[in-house]
């Protein structure tokens, strides 16, 4: 590394939105601290700050951009993740302080970007790279955790379903499943290190298949390992979900027993609207097998409200579905309107005060439901 380069070799990353994101941001810094950067813990001692962002919802975009804003050219500044492949070489335009654009399936080129940085002069330093498909498997095995017990693994990447409302498909491109022995060998590498609880992570996790190896079996070969003592996955989406995998996660002892399964709306015609792939009667009979084979299990969810032409006859729905499955907890997202998905081009977007109200009330309902049963599990452990 060139003295220039050692000047400028401390980093910082600001992590958005969901889990996928915070194993990319270990990602970013395993890469980085192998090429002879350092990883700083606060932004103040660091000279580049990258921001490993969300597109998902509006109000996380808008976060980013103000706080971008916020250093006013005093750092090089970096836009990775989904809001990258969502902007490209436009972010440049939105905020001139940006430097370097990084998309999701780009991240392994970050070393030679910041290499190509360090020898450019100030005006000069705009790089820009969103057009990867896939990631090289290397960048799995950086042996980097921010939690020295705990590892997220990454089963997949992308999603083919094309919810309306979802800007995934289009930022993390098509589902890819990774190999299933590459799989195997990084959380042998992360037992080897001390790890003792995985997070299988995909964006439709139980979508899961390598040849013969679907969801359940690599499931019941991650139970099997010794060093673990526990181990979930996340997120699974109900038209992937069956008997077969609740069964597995009742019989096998390392397996959390809890499943976040996500429901997005209570009533039938928007869940068409939404391409969601199921109706209401699937997901209630799937909750309750869930119920049945896993005696005691957690169960949460996602709900949306406000979505295009939603009507309160139809967020009442919702409201009763939530009622009646009795959810331990939900994270309640108001809709949020994302350039470039179906849903945006949708008739009968609502004014975001009727937005606000169902949210509010919605959200009021599950934080009595999840009180109630909290009491009822703390009655029954006394
Ligand atoms: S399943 Fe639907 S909501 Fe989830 S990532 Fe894929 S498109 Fe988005």
């Amino acid at each position: 590394m060139s003295d220039k380069e050692k000047k400028q070799n401390k980093v910082f990353l600001r992590t958005f939105g969901c889990q996928m994101n915070v194993r990319d941001s270990e990602l970013i810094c395993g890469l980085l601290q192998k090429a002879g950067y350092r990883i700083s813990a606060t932004e103040q001692d660091a000279d580049i700050i990258i921001f490993n962002t969300c597109s998902v919802r509006k109000h996380a975009e808008d976060r980013v951009w103000s706080l971008i804003g916020s250093y006013k050219g005093s750092k090089i500044i970096g836009l990775m993740g989904c809001m990258a492949k969502n902007y490209q070489e436009k972010a440049f335009e939105r905020d001139p302080s940006i430097s370097f654009v990084v998309g999701p399936q780009d991240i392994h080129k970050l070393p030679d970007i910041l290499k190509k940085l360090s020898v450019k002069s100030l005006l000069e330093r705009k790089i820009w790279e969103t057009d990867s498909v896939e990631r090289p498997e290397e960048i799995y095995h950086t042996d980097f955790y921010q939690d020295a017990k705990h590892a997220y693994v990454v089963i997949s990447e992308g999603c083919c379903n094309f919810c309306s409302y979802c800007v995934v498909p289009y930022v993390r491109g098509a589902l890819r499943h990774r190999k299933h022995k590459d799989i195997m060998a990084e959380i042998h590498q992360a037992i080897d290190k001390g790890i003792t609880k995985v997070t299988l992570l995909g964006q439709n996790v139980n979508a899961y298949q390598d040849g013969q190896i679907n969801f359940t079996k690599i499931l019941e070969q991650v139970n099997a390992l010794d060093g673990l003592t526990e181990f979930d996955f996340f997120t699974s989406h109900p038209k992937d979900a069956n008997l077969e995998f609740f069964k597995a996660l009742h019989g096998l002892e390392k397996s959390a027993k809890r499943l976040h399964l996500p429901l997005q709306s209570g009533a039938d015609r928007i869940l068409t609207l939404m391409n969601r792939g199921y109706k209401i009667k699937d997901y209630l009979a799937l909750t309750d097998s869930y119920r049945k084979i896993v005696k005691g299990g957690l169960l949460t969810t996602d709900i949306i409200v406000g979505f295009p032409g939603e009507t309160r006859e139809e967020f009442q729905e919702t409201c009763a579905v939530v009622e009646k499955i009795g959810f331990n907890a939900a994270y309640i997202f108001k809709y949020s309107s994302r350039p470039g998905t179906e849903a945006a081009k949708m008739a009968g977007q609502l004014e975001q005060d009727e937005i606000n109200k169902r949210h509010k009330k919605i959200l009021d309902l599950q934080r009595a439901i999840s009180k109630k049963l909290r009491s009822r599990h703390s009655d029954a452990k006394n």
